[in-house]
């Protein structure tokens, strides 16, 4: 499969980290979604997180280059990992909600979901109650485990903290504020219910498919 097929591969070209374009209109994710957020959050707060993802990796670049002096890398690495987190998160973000009502997971995304979960519905009751349980800002990511190879759900605060090595998200709903503020104001669980009704369940079953043939090279 193209490694190029998903949007939230495209997030880096010709040496430098890069903003994709949404990859669908702004107006296009009613009803969980308004213009003006999806506007906001994407122009401004990811393209944010690409500036400053850019910005810490030309500073290690001059710490390895002996521009900078070596004690500035830990700072420079500790921005990278905030804002290339939120880079990497927000292309994720942006590929996991569909402008059209999908019936659900599918093929072997819904295998597994039977598999790891019990049913969809336990899947929904532990993705609520990790969104629900993220502190302060974050992310609730329904990923394959490396060693199990099951589906778990990560609940990442900010963009870097609480991961596990070598887990493969498919599915990001991000619970900062900024991302649904304006409509659900602090109703998080309405928004995270909202976009559970609007997930992309085909981008999150490509992803599955492409990591499972990734593993079995
Ligand atoms: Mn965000």
């Amino acid at each position: 499969m193209d490694k190029k097929t998903c949007h939230c591969c495209k997030g880096y070209a010709d040496g430098s980290y890069v903003l994709p374009p949404l990859p669908y209109e702004a107006d296009a994710l009613e009803p969980l979604l308004d213009v003006r957020t999806v506007n906001t959050h994407h122009d401004r707060h990811h393209a944010a997180y690409v500036a400053g993802a850019n910005a810490a990796a030309e500073t290690l670049r001059k710490v390895a280059g002996n521009v900078y002096d070596e004690a500035v890398a830990s700072s420079a690495m500790r921005k990278l990992a905030f804002n290339l987190g939120g880079h990497i998160l927000h292309c994720l973000y942006w590929d996991s909600i569909s402008p059209e009502k999908q019936d659900g997971p599918t093929g072997v995304l819904a295998d597994a979901i039977q598999a790891d979960f019990g049913s969809y519905d336990g899947f929904m009751r532990v993705f609520r109650g990790v969104a629900m349980g993220v502190q302060g800002s974050g992310w609730a990511v329904l990923g394959r485990e490396r060693l199990s190879k099951r589906l778990t759900v990560l609940g990442i605060e900010r963009h870097q903290d609480i991961l596990l090595p070598g887990f493969k998200p498919l599915l990001a709903c991000d619970v900062w504020e900024h991302a649904y503020y304006l409509r659900y104001l602090n109703n998080r669980a309405g928004y995270v219910d909202a976009f559970l009704r609007q997930a992309n369940w085909a981008a999150a079953l490509k992803k599955l498919e492409r990591h499972s043939h990734e593993q079995a090279r």
